[in-house]
């Protein structure tokens, strides 16, 4: 679409498209076939991403649901305890995956932010008790999505991995968007990552590949998560095509995160509306905007839509918009106005 009435999809930062650059990447890209073992761009995005984040290892896996899944089940046993705080993706919106997949028990602590502490966990902790379930993993998630990209306090994350380690429990990372937590708050990807034995990056959240997360780790591991990636039928062949989007994602679409930030930022600074008000505070791309009216997350998302801004409900009374990839600068006065103009 052209001229200034473009729709504007800020629904998640997820729809974004392949860029002509990416598109270029991907076409002459190096391939093998990685069931075989032989993608070398597979091969080269995992090793990467692995040092990146200062792992032993790293799996290319199609989605961040199946990647936290393989770390689930790779780090524990059926009837095992496993803690994680009330909000998290892998609780709220990975079809029960862990029940299923893994056969563990979920202990959900809420914590104010999405930002889950050591006392909380070691409250939730199951004793050495024959009645209980064992508990074996602790999982963590930054940014945090359902509290509005909230980047946890890496002094919090440092003392759950302490305190599970020293309880000779494993830590998982949900680091769909730890991108975000990076570029935001300035310390480097594997400091933010130190304190997990595992962590799960996307590169369809913000960085505007098209299909992709990896899961990086120690090698033993890495390499539990490789069989039941196979179980689960996530083993691509020529996967390179993809892996390339992600490499030249993380070349060229990492610091503009920053844009999306900067967005996010000036809607929610924008926000005047004696019904609306921002949910969370807004530390990175995502913008939750809380509306004081019956049924108004559907009501706000229609006016929206009727302004050619695209936003997501997100449970009742919730709105959610995440300045995106494909958005432009003058985009954001637009959804200012389209918030302003709101009459439920
Ligand atoms: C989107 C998301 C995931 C899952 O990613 P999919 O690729 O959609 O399966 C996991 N964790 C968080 C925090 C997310 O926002």
């Amino acid at each position: 679409m052209s001229g200034d009435r473009h729709l504007i999809d800020m629904r998640s930062d997820t729809v974004t498209k392949p860029t002509p650059g990416m598109l270029k990447a991907m076409c002459e890209a190096e391939v093998g076939d990685d069931v075989l073992g032989d993608d070398p761009t597979v091969q080269r995005l995992q090793e990467r991403v692995a040092a990146l984040l200062g792992k032993e290892a790293g799996l290319y896996v199609p989605s961040g649901t199946m990647s936290n899944q393989l770390a689930v089940k790779a780090q524990t046993s059926p009837g095992d305890q496993v803690v994680l705080e009330d909000g998290a993706h892998i609780y709220r919106y990975e079809a029960g995956a862990p029940a299923v997949l893994s056969g563990v028990q979920l202990t959900c602590v809420e914590a104010p932010g999405g930002c889950l502490d050591w006392p909380r966990v070691a409250g939730a902790l199951n004793g050495a008790n024959v009645h209980c379930a064992p508990p074996s993993l602790v999982c963590l998630e930054n940014t945090h999505n359902r509290a509005g990209g909230r980047i946890v306090p890496q002094e919090m994350v440092v003392a759950v991995g302490a305190g599970a380690h020293a309880l000779g429990l494993r830590v998982h990372l949900d680091g769909a968007r730890l991108w975000h937590a990076h570029v935001a708050g300035g310390l480097p990807l594997a400091e933010l990552a130190a304190p997990a034995d595992t962590v799960s990056v996307c590169f369809s959240k913000g960085l505007g590949a098209p299909v992709g997360s990896v899961l990086v780790g120690d090698r033993a591991a890495i390499a539990k998560a490789y069989r039941f990636r196979k179980m689960l039928g996530g083993g691509m062949r020529q996967s390179g095509l993809l892996a390339a989007a992600c490499l030249y994602a993380l070349d060229h679409h990492l610091a503009r995160l920053a844009e999306d930030h900067a967005r996010a930022t000036a809607i929610a600074a924008g926000l005047d509306h004696p019904l609306l008000a921002v949910g969370h505070p807004v530390d990175t791309n995502i913008v939750i905007v809380d509306v004081d009216a019956p049924n108004g997350e559907a009501a706000l998302v229609a006016h929206l839509g009727a302004q050619g801004v695209l936003a997501l409900a997100f449970g009742p009374g919730r709105v959610r918009l995440v300045p995106n990839l494909q958005n432009r600068d003058q985009d954001i006065p637009r959804v200012i106005a389209a918030l302003g103009s709101f009459a439920a």
